[in-house]
């Protein structure tokens, strides 16, 4: 049924009341009868209306955006609702920005929520902030406890060194001693038989009349012949070579891939200079002499099979006995003899 087919029991007064009703329940519009169109102000009043409700459905649909026309209290009260929810929705921006400063004071319930969830996010963004301060001083603390242990570990590294060295070497001297010269001296050995035409020489050095000296002068002056002795030789030697002290005033020196002529001419020269030194001992006109005794090793006449270790072991007794020789013949002097000649 529509308004104009609606009964007009009591005039136009009911028709107005029932019009306004159904414009008001009813989703639809219905167009105004023609007899209420012409009352005065009618058309007016339902205009007013119709836009109220098409504001109200288009808040319904979360639509706040337009711009609105109706005047007077319901006007305001349509207006202050349309600005605060924008305000709101500003706000929310706001915080989603991260300003959790935003405070709501005109909204009743929904200002509640909105400080509440503003504060608890302020409050969870805060233990954020302390948690990771605690994790930034830790990262450092952590930081510099690793730098800390590098440190020792380089330390650590560096006097596990100092003390391998040390293991190495003689202390007076400062040469390697005999256990380095046996490990090194015995790799060069074995190289030397996998090699056509390998060659070196072994130099078994000893002081003459060492024993005489340190009983005229004393030890002291006897452990300087000995530096002077040893830093003479060191003077000469090439990377090559391996000078190490053998015992007491015994020295040995590889000359690694050097012929027999060439290795008794480096013999003699070492024998000369070190003679030529101005002795430690201030009221000796006796200069400090040594003996060597020396040995040839050729690759090409070592016996099959035979190990670095072994030929090392071989050319030692030969040079020592060639030392003797020298020793025999009057000292000061150098004895060459070959491997297996
Ligand atoms: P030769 O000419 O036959 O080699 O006679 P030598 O007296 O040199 O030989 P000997 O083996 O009889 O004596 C070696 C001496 O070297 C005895 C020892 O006191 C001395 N000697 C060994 N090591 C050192 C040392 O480190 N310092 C000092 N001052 N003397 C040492
Ligand atoms: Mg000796
Ligand atoms: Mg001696």
């Amino acid at each position: 049924m529509t308004m104009s087919e609606a009964p007009n029991r009591d005039g136009p007064a009911a028709l107005l009341v029932e019009y306004l009703r159904q414009l008001l329940l009813s989703p639809h519009n219905a167009p105004a009868p023609a007899e209420l169109a012409a009352l005065e102000g009618f058309e007016q009043l339902r205009d007013y209306l119709v836009e109220l409700k098409e504001i109200l459905l288009a808040f319904s649909k979360g639509d706040f955006g337009h711009q609105y026309r109706p005047v007077g209290a319901v006007g305001g009260f349509v207006k202050a609702l349309q600005s605060n929810i924008r305000h709101l929705a500003w706000q929310c921006n706001a915080v989603a920005d991260g300003d959790l400063e935003q405070r709501v004071e005109f909204m009743g319930e929904l200002s509640d929520a909105f400080n509440r969830m503003t504060a608890s996010l302020a409050a969870k963004q805060e233990l954020i902030r302390q948690k990771q301060e605690q994790l930034t001083q830790m990262t450092r603390e952590l930081q510099s406890e690793v730098k800390k242990k590098e440190m020792m570990e380089g330390a650590l590294r560096a006097s596990e060194e100092m003390y391998r060295q040390k293991s190495l070497r003689d202390p007076l001297t400062g040469l390697y001693n005999r256990g380095y010269f046996f490990e090194t001296a015995a790799r060069e050995m074995e190289s030397l038989k996998r090699q056509k035409n390998g060659r070196c020489c072994l130099l078994m050095i000893d002081i003459d009349h060492f024993k005489l000296f340190n009983d005229t002068y004393g030890h002291i002056c006897g452990d300087q012949a000995i530096k002077v002795v040893t830093s003479t030789i060191e003077r000469t030697l090439r990377k090559s070579d391996i000078f190490a002290r053998y015992g007491g005033e015994e020295f040995v020196l590889l000359l690694g891939g050097t012929p027999l002529e060439r290795g008794t001419a480096i013999a003699e020269r070492l024998r000369v200079a070190v003679s030529e030194q101005p002795s430690p001992a201030e009221n000796s006109r006796e200069p400090i002499t040594i003996s060597i005794g020396l040995c040839g090793v050729e690759s090409g006449r070592l016996a099959p099979g035979s190990s670095g270790g072994k030929v090392l072991l071989e050319a030692l007794a030969e040079a020592d006995a060639a030392l003797y020789v020298a020793k025999e013949q009057g000292r000061n002097r150098v004895s060459v003899v070959m491997l297996n000649r």
